[in-house]
């Protein structure tokens, strides 16, 4: 782990001094997602090492792992980081192309991007709505359970148990576009 010259204590992350994109910190153990191992740059910008919040910003080969530049407010990655750290990010996908994203920060807002001309934006008039997961309940049989679950998280926990199971199971959330339920009881 490598910081470019120059970044000292006060610059870096800590349990008291969070990463302001993620939420986290050097210290926490390996096996936590959120450990963060960036830095505030001395241009303003929070240089977060988490990749999947990154959007499509370009890595900074100078730290290691790379890191991303985010501006403070609302950011190219397609998140404003007003609201505060991310905690998770939910794709919905149909047919295996991603239509938007729904970015949970830690303070329970929500708020969607969209990548559009080569970058993420947000974007609050997200067009038609579709279900969490839409792909795996159209994968399911006749016979298979779709289990309907009030928002993302219970669905990924949902997947998380399907998949123990070893029975093939979907799960969608929010009041979306339906429609893909209605031939189920
Ligand atoms: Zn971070
Ligand atoms: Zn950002």
């Amino acid at each position: 782990m490598t910081t470019p010259k120059g970044v000292d204590a006060q610059q870096r992350f800590s349990s008291s001094n969070p990463c302001p994109v993620c939420g986290g910190y050097p210290s926490l153990p390996h096996h936590q997602a959120v450990r963060c191992t960036g830095y505030v740059g001395r241009d303003g910008r929070i240089y977060c090492s988490r990749e999947n919040y990154a959007g499509n910003l370009a890595p900074n080969d100078k730290t290691t792992p790379p890191t991303y530049a985010h501006s403070r407010g609302q950011c190219g990655c397609g998140i404003d980081h007003k609201l505060g750290p991310v905690s998770e990010i939910y794709s919905y996908s149909d047919n295996g192309t991603t239509h938007y994203e729904i970015v949970r920060h830690q303070n329970k807002e929500f708020r969607p991007r969209r990548f559009s001309n080569g970058r993420y934006h947000i974007d609050l008039r997200v067009p038609v709505r579709i279900l969490y997961n839409l792909d795996a309940v159209k994968a399911a049989g006749p016979d298979d359970s779709v289990f309907y679950c009030e928002g993302e998280k219970d669905v990924d926990t949902c997947k998380r148990h399907g998949l123990r199971q070893r029975r093939r199971r979907a799960c969608d959330g929010r009041q979306d576009d339906a429609q893909p339920l209605k031939r189920r009881a």
